[in-house]
């Protein structure tokens, strides 16, 4: 089995839910009392997401590629980031540390295309539904990537860093989030990405007409699969 090295804590809110489904994936397909063997630098995320919220991706991307190394360094055998935002600078952290990044982006497509679904609605941060990094990782997977308009963009990142990466779940928002949903299956979303680590801790397959892709969960089993792989 690989050493999984997690870049986590961006929120640990969702990163304990990646560290609980990447061991229960192992245990599943190994059965008895095999569990993952896991890497993981956790970040003090205050930090993180100020300098996000102030533009300062240069001096994150050399952030994120110092905790890279000390997965390196530690004997990580492939990446983790266990956040879609972060994956901003996943090529550079890649080429800098020497590891392979599992995309969270890439493996997402993945299950779409499983699904026979083409076109699909983007939830997750400001940055990530704004920016291009994500949505043409998807595109050039064949997809075609919807985002919602500006008031639900802003309505959706709020949420993620006022409520969700503090641990806060509000039944208000879980609604909101619901109708940001009907909203982009209306414009022909057949599907939707719930491209924010934390989403899944609000919102689940129940609360969509269409299907539900969590890519907390999609990144942790692709990575189990990843650790296994001969
Ligand atoms: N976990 C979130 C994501 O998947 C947002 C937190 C962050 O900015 O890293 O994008």
């Amino acid at each position: 089995m690989k050493i999984i090295g997690v870049l986590g804590g961006m929120s640990w809110e969702s990163t304990q839910v990646y560290y609980q489904l990447m061991n229960q994936e192992v245990r599943r397909r190994l059965g008895g009392a095999h569990s993952a063997e896991i890497l993981l630098y956790s970040v003090d995320f205050d930090r993180i997401e100020k300098l996000q919220h102030a533009g300062e991706w240069a001096l994150l991307t050399r952030e994120m590629i110092a905790g890279a190394r000390r997965l390196q360094r530690g004997g990580a055998d492939f990446l983790v980031i266990a956040t879609n935002t972060m994956h901003l600078m996943a090529d550079e952290v890649a080429e800098a540390s020497g590891l392979e990044v599992l995309h969270i982006a890439d493996v997402t497509a993945q299950e779409i295309k499983k699904a026979g679904l083409g076109r699909v609605g983007l939830l997750g941060t400001r940055f990530t539904m704004e920016q291009p990094f994500m949505r043409q990782r998807l595109e050039s997977h064949g997809l075609e990537v919807l985002v919602p308009d500006a008031d639900d963009r802003e309505l959706v990142h709020r949420v993620i860093y006022e409520e969700l990466v503090q641990g806060v779940i509000r039944e208000e928002s879980r609604q909101a989030y619901r109708q940001v949903i009907e909203r982009l299956v209306r414009r022909g979303a057949e599907g939707v990405i719930l491209g924010c680590t934390e989403i899944g801790l609000l919102i689940g397959d129940k609360d969509a007409s269409v299907p539900v892709f969590d890519t907390t969960r999609i990144h942790a089993t692709a990575a189990v699969e990843r650790a296994l792989a001969g």
